[in-house]
């Protein structure tokens, strides 16, 4: 569904992403971890458009980026992106933050967007909040708001930008449980997290990323009791 092949991205003179190839099949869950810096959060944006790639490509469900015809802003809505900051639009209600895209990009009528925007934040807990404005819900419900408002998008992929580093610990499992229902449903996911046991429990691959290289893929269980390099070693090393 997703084919990152032989993608370079330069800042300038420096190299943040160095050869990477990856390839993400419908259904699949990939978490990517690494050192800051490593430029997971680089690999997400350019996934989702938001930064360009100085060479090489990347294709979802076979279009490729940049895509010719199909305009960004619907390109963009294939691709779900849920960042650590949960960035909702402060000044709308929750419901509003929902209904925003599919009225605007997928211009769906408002009462349509409005029940399928219930039914989402039903699905993440926070239905009760609708009327409410972002900064009147706690981080992990914001975060679930994150979630349903990229869902309403009928992404094909979901990408998680490190989701619950932001969150105060008892609010982290509130949004991880969210994230292994969603991947019980079969939704495609790119997800970086530095949280094991979402990784364990919902992941089909990890991606080891270190100086803008992808140094190794493994099967969760295998990466985390037996990694191959030394830099992974270290890493995991430091986590635990
Ligand atoms: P973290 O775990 O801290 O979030 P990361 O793996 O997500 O790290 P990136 O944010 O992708 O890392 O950054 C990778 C490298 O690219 C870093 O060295 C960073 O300084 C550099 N970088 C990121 N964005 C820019 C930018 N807009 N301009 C210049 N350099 C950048
Ligand atoms: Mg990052």
């Amino acid at each position: 569904l997703v084919v990152v092949d032989h993608v370079q991205k330069h800042y300038g003179d420096f190299q943040a992403l160095t050869d990477i190839d990856l390839t993400v099949h419908k259904g699949e869950v990939v978490v990517i971890i690494g050192p800051s810096g490593s430029g997971k959060s680089t690999l997400c944006r350019t996934i989702n458009r938001l930064e360009t790639i100085t060479s090489g490509s990347i294709t979802i469900d076979g279009e490729r980026l940049p895509a010719e015809g199909k305009g960004l802003a619907q390109l963009r809505a294939d691709v779900g992106m849920v960042f650590q900051s949960f960035n909702l639009f402060a000044h709308l209600t929750i419901l509003e933050n929902v209904t925003l895209g599919p009225i605007k990009v997928r211009g769906m009528k408002k009462a349509d967007a409005e029940k399928e925007a219930m039914q989402l934040l039903e699905r993440v807990g926070v239905a009760q909040q609708s009327a409410k404005l972002p900064a009147q819900l706690s981080g992990g419900q914001q975060q679930r708001v994150a979630i349903a408002r990229a869902l309403a998008m009928h992404p094909k992929v979901m990408l998680f930008d490190e989701p619950t580093s932001a969150l105060d610990p008892e609010m982290i499992n509130e949004v991880l449980d969210v994230m292994i229902e969603l991947a019980a449903s079969g939704m495609t996911m790119i997800v970086v997290t530095h949280e094991m046991g979402f990784a364990r429990k919902a992941a089909n691959r990890v991606v080891f990323m270190a100086d803008g290289r992808i140094l190794e893929e493994a099967e969760p269980e295998q990466f985390f009791t037996n990694p191959q390099s030394d830099r992974a070693k270290d890493f995991l090393s430091k986590l635990l």
